[in-house]
């Protein structure tokens, strides 16, 4: 491994800084995105009437359920509207965004260096490549070390000639089935892991034997699992068996889709997607079964709909609302704490 001055740190937009001074983290969210790529075309008059207006109140609740079929919902490049939201993150007792997006979905280093200035957090950035359909056209040409290349520089050097920095690698992207590009991606990030000690974020593909599968093949490419998260675990597994087989790998386990409770959206129709109440419940089995250390909490917000500025429940809706609701199911303070910060803090800690 080589040393580098990150070791020990974590590495923001504004570089690196003690672990210590993150205080409540949320490990997987988007505070610039253009997610176009999901978009699904209504197959009914009305639907692709709705799919080309612009979000409003009149049609929120049309997109609460429909949110990857109005394209105008899967593009949030406002810096405005995004420090605006940090902002009310950090008054909500919030101190550090991992902004998870990665090649191919707009990610914007120099926005989000502004968006942590102004709103006063600290913002980690993502490396490496979304899923397939994101790819650049080269992608399948180009070998596995020009890949892993890339992204060392984007850590080690930053972005571009920007010099900003990513302090995370992903969120890297797999479908289901899982390509043969994807694979090459994620073994490239598992490689620029090794060199640089970043931690990992994984986006894995849409079924419960996904996750899995990946962390197999991270193991196989020689990962460090204590510093890999898998993202989307509450919206890909259900049977506890599987989620409990899924834990006990040492992986970060990621529910971070808190605030999203609408099933079958309609790029994923056969997504369940559960309710707060329920992501609640399926976190006190886990902590039952002893992995109270292994879980990280997000919203994963992706598109306008879910911001407070256009009726939705924000970046805060962790730290304002789901807190009480867990202490109101018998989770203990320091349970939370150790949920929202100290699992990131050890997680996000350069190796
Ligand atoms: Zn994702």
């Amino acid at each position: 491994m080589t040393t580098h001055d990150t070791t020990g740190k974590v590495l923001t937009v504004l570089g690196p800084v003690d672990p210590h001074d993150l205080g409540v983290t949320i490990t997987h969210e988007h505070l610039l995105i253009d997610l176009s790529i999901v978009f699904v075309e209504p197959d009914d008059e009305e639907g692709r009437r709705l799919a080309e207006e612009p979000v409003g109140i009149g049609n929120l609740g049309w997109i609460r359920t429909n949110w990857s079929s109005n394209r105008d919902n899967l593009v949030q490049t406002d810096i405005d509207v995004a420090t605006r939201e940090a902002a009310r993150f950090k008054a909500a007792g919030g101190g550090t965004i991992v902004d998870a997006t990665s090649i191919g979905i707009d990610r914007n280093p120099k926005a989000l260096a502004e968006i942590s200035r102004a709103a006063g957090i600290h913002v980690v950035m993502g490396a490496g490549y979304y899923v397939g359909p994101a790819h650049p056209d080269d992608f399948s040409s180009r070998p596995v070390d020009s890949i892993t290349a890339e992204i060392v520089r984007d850590i080690v050097t930053g972005v571009g000639d920007t010099g900003i920095r990513s302090g995370i690698i992903g969120e890297v992207g797999c479908s289901w089935p899982w390509t043969d590009n994807e694979k090459k991606s994620v073994a490239a990030a598992v490689a620029a892991q090794c060199e640089t000690g970043a931690p990992l974020l994984i986006h894995p593909g849409r079924d419960q034997k996904a996750p899995i599968e990946i962390v197999k093949f991270i193991e196989r490419e020689g990962g460090d699992l204590n510093r890999t998260v898998m993202s989307h675990v509450d919206i890909r597994i259900y049977e506890r068996e599987i989620l409990r087989e899924l834990a006990a790998t040492g992986i970060y386990i990621e529910y971070d889709t808190f605030g999203l409770e609408s099933p079958f959206p309609p790029h994923a129709p056969d997504t369940y997607m559960p309710s707060d109440y329920q992501r609640i419940e399926q976190l006190i089995g886990l902590i039952e079964d002893g992995y109270l250390e292994r879980v990280v909490l997000a919203h994963d917000n992706c598109t306008k709909h879910r911001l407070r500025v256009f009726g939705g429940h924000g970046f805060d809706h962790i730290p304002s609302t789901i807190t009480g609701w867990m202490k109101r199911q018998g989770m203990s303070q320091a349970q939370i704490d150790t949920l929202l910060i100290e699992n990131p803090r050890r997680m996000l800690t350069f190796a």
